[in-house]
């Protein structure tokens, strides 16, 4: 009889957004099916699985580099594995491969069958005994702690003109309503307090069904769920705010008073040439709707800068756009042209420098904005939920949380424990990213 082998480690590096951290803990529920288990350090892994975001050059080059060093350290270990996925990993293998060099193993991100089929053939299965992973297993999200997320939608049909995500994640496909539905209500179940539903245009959700399934139908049946305390979605697309939906958002008790809504631009030329299908007028148009229904409620929002052809005036106009709807945060991005979208065949026309300079405007006045809103909730008591301790000071370990207004607390770790619990804050001190305070 042969030696009982010692089970693999794996580790698992994440970039990007969320939906890519979902995708991860699909990819660790595969391995762990597999008899795998988490390695302590990459260094002690025999399998590292890189799930790659392409979202914008910078990510990509994180990307590139750490597979570079992975590479080269492997020479000392050649027996390890090497898995690349994410955003990166394009249909077309033999391309992936020639700017990815060195990667046993690339599969898409929503492709976990690319994934087995080649590691079944690294590594086969052992005919007795470990449990097989079914496709219905890998729907599930793993949740550690009181947050967790859960895809409802995958893929985009929107090409905006600058995104690589369609290129990617492929054509809109939505989950079915009960899968959905069932899956919180384990999560729950298991503990957690606050689900964000995911999707790249999560308020599409249900147009592939037909029968008029939509995310308001969803956050309804999700809001019923007894223990559960708060409910979110990420990310909007303004041309599918309904007023359906803003009725959901403003009767459902457990929908948090939060809205990602990106804009991109607020200038129309720059607008019509990102194919976002919206003037700012349609947008400023659909906050007033949304504000009109639920007036506490917070907005976010991501702008690109520097878009190919954006001229300072038309810059200007998205500063401006700032100063008139007063979002609680914004993510700016420079520009960067992503091999295969349509805009990456411009003239990418506007300077880094130009383009550093415009995102460090546009900081200084979404700080300020931030922190007058900050500011205003001083002496406040707001309602926070737990979701963990931090140390920023050696000497400091604090609590922190959210508002329902998606806003991030911090307090002093006392005695009590206070992860996953809904507690009243006073608010002390406050800064344009985060406020400081303590239970009330
Ligand atoms: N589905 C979401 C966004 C997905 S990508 C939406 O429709 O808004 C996340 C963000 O990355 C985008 O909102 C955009 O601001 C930024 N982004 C996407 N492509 C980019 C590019 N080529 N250059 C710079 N930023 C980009
Ligand atoms: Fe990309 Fe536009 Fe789809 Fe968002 S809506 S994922 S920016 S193509």
């Amino acid at each position: 009889m042969s030696e009982p082998q010692a089970p693999k480690r794996y580790w698992i590096w994440t970039v990007g957004c969320q939906m890519n951290k979902v995708d991860s803990d699909r990819v660790a529920q595969t391995m762990k099916a597999r008899g795998y288990l988490p390695a302590e350090t990459e260094d002690q892994a025999d399998i590292v699985v890189l799930n790659s975001c392409a979202v914008r050059e910078s990510a990509e080059r994180r990307v590139s580099g750490k597979l570079g060093n992975l590479v080269s350290a492997r020479k000392e270990h050649p027996e390890k594995l090497l898995v690349l996925t994410g955003c990166s990993v394009s249909p077309d293998f033999e391309a992936t491969r020639k700017r990815f060099k060195g990667a046993d193993i690339y599969f898409q991100p929503t492709r976990l069958d690319q994934f087995t089929e080649q590691l079944d053939a690294i590594w086969p299965l052992p005919k007795d005994g470990v449990l097989e992973c079914g496709t219905e297993q890998l729907e599930h999200t793993e949740s550690s702690g009181p947050l967790a997320f859960v895809p409802i939608s995958n893929g985009c049909d929107k090409f905006c003109t600058y995104c690589i995500v369609p290129y990617r994640r492929g054509r809109e496909r939505s989950r079915p309503l009960f899968d959905i539905v069932d899956e919180c209500g384990s999560l729950v179940k298991s503990g957690v307090k606050e689900i964000t539903l995911l999707g790249q245009r999560v308020n599409a959700y249900g147009k592939d069904f037909k029968d008029g399934t939509d995310l308001a139908d969803l956050l309804v049946r999700v809001n019923d769920i007894p223990e559960l305390s708060r409910l979110r979605f990420l990310t909007s697309y303004p041309k599918d705010v309904s007023d359906k939906l803003i009725d959901a958002m403003a009767g459902l008790d457990k929908v948090c008073e939060h809205l990602h809504l990106p804009i991109q631009s607020g200038n129309d030329r720059v607008l019509e040439s990102m194919r976002r299908g919206y003037t700012r007028a349609d947008y400023l148009e659909i906050i007033g709707r949304l504000r009109a229904r639920a007036p506490r409620l917070a907005l976010s929002t991501d702008i690109i800068v520097g878009f190919p052809g954006e001229s300072e005036e038309q810059f200007a106009d998205t500063l401006s756009l700032l100063e008139d709807v007063h979002f609680s945060t914004v993510y700016a991005a420079e520009y960067s042209p992503r091999p295969g979208t349509l805009s990456a065949r411009w003239e990418d026309s506007v300077a880094p420098e130009v383009k550093r300079e415009r995102k460090q405007r546009l900081d200084v006045i979404q700080q300020r904005i931030s922190m007058d809103q900050h500011a205003s909730l001083k002496g406040q008591t707001v309602e926070v939920l737990f979701e963990s301790t931090q140390s920023y000071r050696r000497d400091l370990e604090q609590w922190h949380g959210r508002t329902r207004q998606n806003r991030l607390v911090f307090v002093p770790r006392g005695e009590a424990n206070l992860l996953g619990k809904v507690v009243p804050v006073r608010v002390e001190k406050v800064s344009p990213f985060a406020m400081q305070g303590a239970v009330a």
